[in-house]
This record gives C-alpha cells, sequence and structure tokens, in this order.
C-alpha cells in the first residue's frame, strides 16, 4: 500500500500496529531535536553575539567630512539632511591666500526611512561613514529616530578597529596633526627647557 493509495482512499488504512509504528517514529524525531542547541536566543534577556562588522547603525566621522553632499544625493531614500556654511581662513603672518572652507551645521539620518543598502558608506570619497554593529536602538516615538550629527558621532566608539581610515577615530586630522608632530622630529630637554644646560 503505497501513500499515493492511501491519499486516494484506494486502499486500507493502515492497522494498529502501522499506527504505533507511525506515532514511534515521530516522538524520535521529537526527541532528535530536542537534544540538539536551539538557534534562537532570549533577546532580550540574552545578547545575540554578532560578528563585529555587522551592519547596524551608521557612524559619522564629523573630522573627515567635508558636507560635500555625495551621500544625500545617493541615498536611494532621501533620508540624509546636510546643512553647511563656508568659512575663510586668513592667511598666516607668513603670507599666503585665504583659503575657504565648509563647515558642517547639520548631518542627520533619518532611520525611520534608512533602509540600510551601505550606499552612503560606499560613496563617501572621504571615509567619513562607518558601520557600527549597534542595533538596539528602537524607539517609542518615530521622531526619536532622526540621529542628528552628535549621535552619529558617538556610533564611532563602536566602529571596530580594523575599520577604522587613517588616523583612527580622530580621522585625517588626528592623521596630520601626528604627521607633522613626526616630521618635527623628537621634542629634546633643551627645547623644552631653553634655561638647562645639557649634564
Ligand atoms: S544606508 Fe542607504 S537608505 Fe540608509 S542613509 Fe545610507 S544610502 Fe540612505
Ligand atoms: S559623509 Fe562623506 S559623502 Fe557625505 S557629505 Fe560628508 S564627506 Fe560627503
Amino acid at each position: 500500500m503505497t501513500e499515493q493509495e492511501v491519499r486516494a482512499g484506494g486502499a486500507e488504512p493502515p492497522g494498529l500496529l502501522g499506527s504505533v509504528k507511525a506515532l514511534g517514529k515521530g516522538m524520535a524525531t521529537t526527541a532528535r531535536v530536542l537534544a540538539r542547541k536551539p538557534h534562537t536566543t532570549q533577546y532580550p534577556h540574552v545578547e545575540p553575539d554578532l560578528p563585529e562588522r555587522s551592519h547596524g547603525v551608521i557612524a559619522l566621522l564629523e573630522s573627515n567630512c567635508t558636507s560635500c553632499m555625495l551621500c544625500a544625493r545617493e541615498c536611494p531614500d532621501w533620508c540624509i539632511y546636510i546643512d553647511s556654511h563656508k568659512e575663510t581662513t586668513e592667511p598666516g603672518p607668513e603670507g599666503g591666500r585665504a583659503r575657504s572652507h565648509n563647515v558642517l551645521d547639520r548631518f542627520d539620518i533619518d532611520y525611520s526611512l534608512c533602509m540600510y543598502c551601505g550606499i552612503c558608506i560606499e560613496v563617501c570619497p572621504f571615509d567619513a561613514l562607518f558601520w557600527a554593529p549597534d542595533f538596539a536602538y528602537a524607539e517609542g516615538d518615530i521622531r526619536n529616530l532622526l540621529h542628528d550629527k552628535d549621535r552619529l558621532e558617538g556610533w564611532m566608539e563602536r566602529v571596530p578597529e580594523a575599520a577604522l581610515p587613517e588616523g583612527g577615530r580622530g580621522g585625517r586630522a588626528a592623521a596630520a596633526a601626528a604627521k607633522a608632530a613626526a616630521e618635527a622630529g623628537p621634542v629634546t630637554t633643551e627645547q623644552t627647557e631653553p634655561g638647562r644646560g645639557a649634564e
């Protein structure tokens, strides 16, 4: 008697022995699965052990951002809001030209619209955006899902070391300062204490 025959009603149903066998088979399957380690965890009582480069939230390294607007233009959801103004640096006493640069006034990401595609991170030419693994920032009020630049900068603490740009969490400014210090050479006792001669 095949299963198809039983389903089609063209054969006799299994007897008592067949039913007991089928029940035993089902119980054996249940016992096997019970002994396995579960794949699920009881969140939020148990935190998931995620890879450190998980795509949880976008962090902003403000010192690297030039307000070029590329991320905002490429974002398919139009959920990045940037405002900036220009400032001019006057030439120093040694001469040169006045230089102008953008100063970031506003950099917000609306996580109620974001679809976590990562395009903004990919297109940023200045290493100013990074993935951080944090995901637990759900809000009762949807308006609180708009993260401003201070909050986005705060996520930088959670960006893994391996993903950090030149200059680490300090960005290009820190890298430039470190380079300038290295070029200036080591600080000697004479430089720091000019009145003191060699002993
Ligand atoms: S991850 Fe995608 S949707 Fe979200 S802000 Fe970036 S570009 Fe926009
Ligand atoms: S985050 Fe990057 S792409 Fe976006 S405005 Fe700043 S420098 Fe430009």
